[in-house]
Parts: structure tokens; sequence; C-alpha cells
């Protein structure tokens, strides 16, 4: 009898499943003094930088710091060309850490990933592993990524809130930008951990989005700003989750009621504010700031576990506005900038 040997198995080889020099699309934003020019190129993996887990990006979604970066004169991107891109999600290809092994469903997101070095804009994203997050049970990959960096802001800010004492029953919480990434995710997310939550927005077509999504009311961007000169006004709000800084941010603390605090991430409204200290020394308000950017990552865990906990999928998929691939991408980076996004736009960079 004559053996015939098996043909090789290719889940056999230990060959990794992409070599150093295999070409991968990627978007690229390259800033010089004058201008910033924006595209998709090919990159190698010898291109991308230092990191114990390579990672092929399976999602990624657009974050209005994205946008940002490809503005000029922008404060934010640290280097140049940059691959953008705040969020990935994806399947481990290689790694150097024993905590990670190819095949692991993994997030990250923050520290320097799309701003100083290359971020989820692309096929592939190497990462330090101290940065890396295991997909918390029962979150799929899409559903991490249309979550992301916003779901995680909305989730930190309505964990320090707790930690200030704030609990569901207690009077209604306040979001502000809500038709956004950030705002949609802190509506849902508030709803469903059995908050009232009251929506402000300035789009007022979106008022059955926010109201599906599990908003109690929903209220005017022009409505929560009355009597701006006014140090003190009503005592509304028990809580509230401020992503637009700005004058939206000063009517907050002034409506604020007793012992209340608000969490501020964000400034599409603004970067800068006027308070008189009267919500602070009459009212014992807090102005409670909100980092995700270097939240330590034992704590980064624990945020994703209760997120992914909290929320159900189909609310999570409510949040999308739709999916884009690398070579879609720039106009939608200008529409987060005008605010013209509703909740979260989804990138597919193997599209
Ligand atoms: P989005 O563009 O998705 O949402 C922002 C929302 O702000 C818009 O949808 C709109 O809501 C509102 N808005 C836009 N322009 C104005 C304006 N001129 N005046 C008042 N409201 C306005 O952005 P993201 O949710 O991705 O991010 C929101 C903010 O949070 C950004 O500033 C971002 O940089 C910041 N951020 C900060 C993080 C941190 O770690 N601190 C992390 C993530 C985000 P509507 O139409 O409903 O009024």
């Amino acid at each position: 009898m004559t053996l015939i040997p098996p043909p090789p198995d290719p889940a056999a080889e230990d060959s990794p499943a992409v070599s150093a020099h295999d070409p991968f699309p990627a978007f690229i934003v390259t800033t010089t003094a004058d201008r910033v020019v924006v595209g998709v190129s090919t990159l190698v993996l010898d291109g991308l930088p230092p990191g114990e887990v390579l990672v092929e990006v399976q999602w990624s979604a657009v974050n209005y710091k994205d946008g940002m970066v490809t503005r000029p004169g922008n404060r934010v991107a640290r280097t140049s060309p940059l691959i953008p891109g705040v969020d990935l999600v994806g399947a481990v290809v290689t790694s150097d850490d024993p905590d990670f092994a190819p095949g692991d469903l993994v997030i990250a997101h923050g520290y320097d990933i799309g701003i100083a070095r290359h971020g989820g804009f692309a096929r592939f994203a190497r990462v330090p592993a101290s940065w890396v997050v295991r997909l918390p049970d029962g979150l799929t990959a899409r559903r991490a990524a249309i979550l992301g960096t916003a779901g995680f802001t909305a989730a930190l800010s309505l964990h320090r809130l707790e930690q200030h004492g704030l609990r569901p029953g207690t009077g209604p919480v306040l979001v502000t930008g809500a038709s956004g990434g950030v705002g949609g995710v802190a509506v849902a997310l508030a709803a469903a951990m059995g908050y009232e939550v009251v929506a402000s927005t300035g789009r007022a077509g979106e008022r059955e989005y926010l109201l599906n999504l599990g908003a109690a009311e929903v209220i005017g961007r022009e409505d929560l700003i009355v009597d701006p000169a006014r140090t003190l006004g009503p005592e509304h709000w028990s809580g509230a989750i401020d992503c637009v800084g700005g004058a939206t941010l000063s009517a907050v603390l002034r409506t604020l009621r007793y012992g209340a605090a608000v969490a501020a991430s964000g400034l599409t409204g603004g970067a800068t504010f006027e308070s008189s200290v009267y919500p602070f020394i009459v009212r014992d308000a807090a102005l409670l700031g909100i980092d995700t950017v270097l939240t330590p990552i034992e704590e980064r865990r624990g945020v994703w576990a209760e997120l992914a906990g909290c929320i159900s999928g189909d609310t999570v998929d409510a949040l999308v506005a739709g999916e884009v691939d690398l070579s879609g991408l720039a106009p939608v980076l200008d529409d987060i900038l005008a605010g013209r996004i509703r909740g979260r736009m989804l990138v597919r960079p193997e599209a």
C-alpha cells in the first residue's frame, strides 16, 4: 500500500498570517506648514509603531477628535504622517504579551492612538499590550466599535457622577449634545441604568431618535440657555453629562440642584465658558473633568465591563448612523465637525 502524505494544513503553518512586507490600506493625514492632505495610501507592517500586540482592525468609528486632526493648525495631531482613528476593534494577529493570543478580540482607544501614533483607520494597528482591553463578554466587535471612545466617555461620565453620589430616582439627569456620539450613548446608558434622562439637542428632527434611545424628555439646545446674565437659575438637574462646553456648560452649572455635579468632557460648543463662584459656594455644585485618554488600564477595563453589561445590543445598534470604508472617510470627517452625524458612524477598513 502506498501512503500519500496529506496536503499541508495552512492553519498549522507557524508563519504569521501576514508578512512584514505585505501592503495594506490606510487612511493617512499628512500635515505640512500650510496645509493638511488626507487620503488612502498603502503601508506595510514595518511602517507601524512598536508594540506587543498586532491587531487586524475589523472596525473603527468616527470621533470628533478624528475630524480635528484633519484641520490645518490643529493642536491635536502630534505626528505626521498619521493614521487617525482613536478607536480600533479587531482580532489579535500576533502578540508578544502572554495576556493576549492570536484570535482574541480586543478594543484599544485613547493614549496616543490616532493622535501621536497610528490609529484605527487602517487594516492593521500595533499597540502596547498595556493599552489593550479584551472584549467584554456579550459584546461583538461591531458593537464595541459603535460604543468606542464615545461610549467609554459616556460610561466614565456616569461612573464619576455616581462616585459623587448620583443615584437613579433622585431627579432628572441632563445630557447635552445628545444627538452626537457621546451624547447618544449617554442617553441610552443612563436610561438603561434607570435614570430619568432629559436630552438636549440642537436638532429638533432627532426627537424621536432620542426618545427611542430612552430619553424621558427632549429639549432644545437654546432652551437651556435662559437668562445667562443671572448667576443662578432654577435647580433642575440632579446630574449632567456635558460634551458641549461653552455657554451650554455655563447654563448647566447655573441650573444644577443643590449638591449635584456635571461631568464635562467636550468642547463642540466652545472651549471656554463663564461661571461665577455661586453654583459652587451656594449650591455645593461640582464640576467633574472627564479625560478618557489617560484613564488607567484597570479602570478602563472595569468601565468597559460595566458598559457592556448595562446596555442592550438592540440599543447599541440603534446608535449607528452608517458605515463607511476608508475611501469614503474624508467627507465624514467634515460632517462630524459640522455636527451632521447622528450617533455613531462606523469605519470598516477592509470594506
Ligand atoms: P459628535 O460630533 O458626535 O457630537 C457632538 C454634539 O455636540 C453634536 O452632535 C451636537 O449635538 C453638539 N454640537 C455640535 N456643535 C455644537 C455647537 N456649536 N453648539 C452646541 N452644541 C453643538 O462628537 P463626539 O460625541 O465624538 O464628541 C463630543 C465632544 O466630546 C467633542 O468635543 C470631543 O472632543 C469630546 N470628547 C472628549 C473626550 C474626553 O476624553 N474628554 C472623549 C470623547 C470625546 P446636538 O446636535 O444634539 O445638539
